[in-house]
């Protein structure tokens, strides 16, 4: 199901009257995973789409057929898949099954797949490895240093001062940075990696690394190995509690566009953090292909962008704001990807505001109990016009019943001409919400609003 129409325009009103169908396989079973499929099935050229493994909410909201029973670690089991079905394209959403190098046994079945290789998937999945990479190209980020024995990573950690940054070099699931106010908090860090072995292989090799001042801000974009086009912006909100305080979590809650990616920020952005990366991946023989999402911070005493980390698919839940306000036919777009063929493609967007509340287990990031019952979705998703509920974390009960299985579980996301009109929607839909074992921040988006702006039910 390859295109020959695929570069140029991707708009929506694209004349798609003589391209040939695609069915697309997404991989992944979260609230990133359903807002991908809402968008593929959305896509004027999409045939079908499948989900792997998928979860309750994707299949009951028709956006996708799941299949359960396909393990997407067994590469041989996914091709097999692929060829039965007819898929032309796949999209990885995850990053487990990138770093384990499913990409790399797709593309080399001759299967379209939107992800980077194991190798490139290391600008994640490996700290070391990337901030080799922004040495080399002269990328701007933290200045830092790797160890493997605990008491010289301490003596460096005394010379440097605290505030520090320590951080396992390795996929630590989101748990591996500890920024150290002093100077004992960064050696229980070190002790804990090299020492303790806290984080298994993954904390074998500590990076010690400048603290930097200043706002954080997310910027994605989508590579084709060799070009880069940036996505809209979006920001999330990672800590448990309102006010951005709390443990840190996967995110509570997103916004799109964000202000303070500036039309000016971007572009350096671009020019001095993602177009050398991609060049530099490709001049190390490690193309990138797929969605790099960069974590930034903007330094308070210079007002410029240093990264601070890579990851290597999208944000979650910031796909959920990109899905519901991208209005490309992203098969087109993904598959232009997959063929190095970006270059020249713009994408289209809603032109107002889309939010996203996510509904968590009571306890999340913490322990929190399973199989608690959700009542009135679909009242939530007619509560006012533009509510999109994504399931992260769901399944059905014997009685047919949505009950919660994970610590995320439900994005609630609703656009608006305004930010101010997606957010009041979006807490519309959550006020429906019948679900008394779970919890949402109330102050989503609360540095892009109007200060009186804050849902005050519950
Ligand atoms: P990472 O997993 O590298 O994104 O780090 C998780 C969080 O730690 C980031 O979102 C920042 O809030 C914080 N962080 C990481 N590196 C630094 C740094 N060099 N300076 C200040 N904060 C940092």
């Amino acid at each position: 199901a390859r295109n020959s129409e695929s570069s140029g325009s991707v708009g929506v009103d694209t004349n798609n009257s003589s391209q040939e169908k695609v069915i697309v396989l997404v991989i992944g079973g979260g609230g990133r995973e359903h807002a991908l499929c809402y968008a593929l099935q959305r896509s004027p050229s999409c045939d079908a789409v499948f989900c792997a493994p998928g979860n309750a909410g994707i299949s009951s909201s028709g956006n996708a057929t799941c299949i359960t029973d396909l393990n997407v670690y067994d590469a041989a089991a996914v091709i097999s898949f692929c060829h039965k079905q007819g898929v032309g394209l796949v999209v990885v959403g995850p990053e487990a099954p990138l770093v384990a190098g499913l990409v790399n046994e797709l593309v080399k079945a001759g299967i379209p797949t939107f992800g980077p290789s194991a190798e490139a998937a290391a600008l994640e999945g490996s700290k070391n490895f990337m901030k080799h990479l922004c040495d080399k190209y002269d990328i701007p980020t933290a200045k830092y240093k790797t160890f493997t024995d605990p008491s010289v990573a301490k003596q460096y950690i005394q010379e440097q001062g605290a505030p520090i940054v320590i951080k396992a070099d390795g996929l630590a699931a989101g748990k591996g940075v500890t920024v150290a106010m002093s100077l004992e908090e960064a050696y229980e860090a070190v002790d804990s990696m090299l020492v303790k072995g806290d984080f298994g292989s993954a904390g074998c090799r500590v990076i010690v690394e400048e603290y930097l001042e200043g706002e954080e801000v997310s910027f994605f974009a989508l590579v084709d190995g060799e070009n880069a086009i940036p996505l809209e912006s979006a920001q999330d909100h990672k800590r448990v509690g309102d006010g951005d305080t709390g443990p840190n979590t996967g995110g509570m809650g997103a916004y799109s566009p964000a202000p303070i990616l500036t039309k000016e920020l971007q572009s350096i952005v671009m020019d001095h953090i993602i177009t050398p990366t991609v060049k530099g991946m490709s001049a190390e023989g490690c193309k990138f292909v797929g969605v790099l999402y960069a974590g930034l911070m903007i330094e308070k005493k210079s007002g410029m962008p240093k990264l601070i980390e890579y990851n290597v698919r999208f944000g979650d839940p910031e796909c959920q704001v990109l899905m519901v306000r991208l209005e490309s036919d992203l098969v087109q777009v993904l598959l232009a990807a997959c063929k190095g063929e970006l270059s020249g493609v713009s994408l289209n967007w809603s032109p107002g505001s889309a939010m996203v509340v996510v509904m968590a287990s009571k306890g999340y990031p913490g322990k929190y109990e399973k199989g608690t019952l959700i009542k009135n979705l679909e009242q939530a998703e007619h509560a006012a016009p533009g509510i999109k509920i994504f399931h992260a974390g769901t399944a059905f009960d014997s009685e047919g019943r949505f009950i919660a299985t994970g610590g995320r579980v439900l994005g609630v996301t609703a656009k608006g001409d305004s930010l101010e009109e997606a957010c009041d929607r979006a807490y519309r839909a959550i006020d429906e919400i019948n679900w008394p074992e779970g919890f949402y921040r109330r102050d989503i988006g609360w540095r892009a609003l109007p200060k009186k702006q804050y849902a005050t039910k519950g």
